[in-house]
């Protein structure tokens, strides 16, 4: 039986890695500063500071400035707000990241907004949202944005395949959805309440599954050919998908660890290095 080829996210973040570097020290060149990143944690949650620390480090590697504020657990949402207006105002940031999930007290909603859209690099903000649904210019969310360009890096068709997207949350399942519509293809989208989702799922060219549940897309559900790009990352790296299941009968997959996980880190130094250009005006 043939198996699904896999989709290498790794590789294709380490080209976007290597061409934000270029960029970046072009912009050192030409302003004598380094695009800077400004990372916002509020409390000490153990995955979330490993997240931002992952994201430093690698900002550190590609020539990106880190500027990291830490707010204790205790934070009110106006502390969270005025860190973040703080940045938003301050002319040698050029990208902002509020780490989340925040502590339930802060008003995150609140906190987003508060981020000024022209250094929305994580594409959080309502402004983002709606840019990136209606396909006009801006900063996408991260992990939405790299699954495009992970299909597109592997030659996927999107226009007039039926994309079924598992998964309508805010920063991930809703915004894929738009940007494959965005691209002609015709979308589905299913959540907890959807019905008949494994019969739905097997009408699929594309699934994207965005669940947060070990192994939930079974091997079954899918039909020959299928392009899978699994977006969950569950603890022991499985993602949402049943993946010695689906190498069976996709044509391609993205592996956990691997996949979708280094191209989220990629688009946020490349929008990072995008934004640094923009505020400048240079191109
Ligand atoms: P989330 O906010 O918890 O959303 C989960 C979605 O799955 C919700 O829309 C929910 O539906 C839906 N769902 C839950 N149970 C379902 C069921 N039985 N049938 C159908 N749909 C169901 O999670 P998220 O933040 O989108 O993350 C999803 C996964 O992606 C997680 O594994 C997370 O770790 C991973 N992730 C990875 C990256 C990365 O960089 N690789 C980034 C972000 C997230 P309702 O809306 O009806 O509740």
């Amino acid at each position: 039986m043939s198996t699904a080829g896999l989709m290498n996210g790794t590789q294709l973040a380490n080209d976007i890695f290597a061409r934000s570097a270029e960029r970046a020290e072009d912009f050192l060149a030409r302003t004598g500063t380094k695009p800077c990143l400004a990372t916002v944690i509020v409390g000490d949650d153990p995955a979330s500071v490993t997240y931002v620390t992952m994201k430093e480090n690698r900002s550190h590697r590609v020539g990106i400035a880190s500027r990291h504020t830490a707010l204790p657990t205790t934070a009110s949402s106006l502390n969270v707000v005025s860190a973040i207006t703080r940045l938003s105002d301050d002319p040698t940031v050029h990208g902002i990241l509020l780490q989340h999930p925040s502590p339930p007290q802060i008003d995150e909603s609140a906190a987003f907004e508060a981020i000024n859209p022209e250094k929305d690099v994580d594409g959080v903000t309502m402004h983002s949202f709606a840019a990136m649904a209606l396909g006009r210019p801006g900063f996408v969310s991260c992990t939405p944005g790299g699954i495009i360009r992970l299909l597109d890096a592997y030659g996927v068709e999107l226009s007039g395949r039926h994309a079924v997207v598992i998964g309508r949350s805010p920063i991930l399942g809703r915004p894929v959805g738009m940007l494959l519509l965005g691209r002609d293809a015709t979308v589905t989208y299913c959540h907890s309440k959807t019905l008949e989702l494994p019969s739905i799922v097997r009408t699929a060219d594309i699934v994207v599954a965005a669940v947060g549940q070990p192994k939930f897309v079974k091997g079954d559900w899918l039909s020959p050919g299928v392009v899978i790009i699994d977006a969950g990352y569950n603890p022991g790296n499985v993602g949402d998908v049943d993946f010695e299941e689906a190498i069976e009968r996709a044509s391609l997959i993205t592996p956990v660890p691997g996949g979708v996980g280094p191209m989220t880190i990629a688009l946020l130094m490349e929008q990072t290095v995008d934004a640094a250009f923009q505020q400048a005006a240079l191109s």
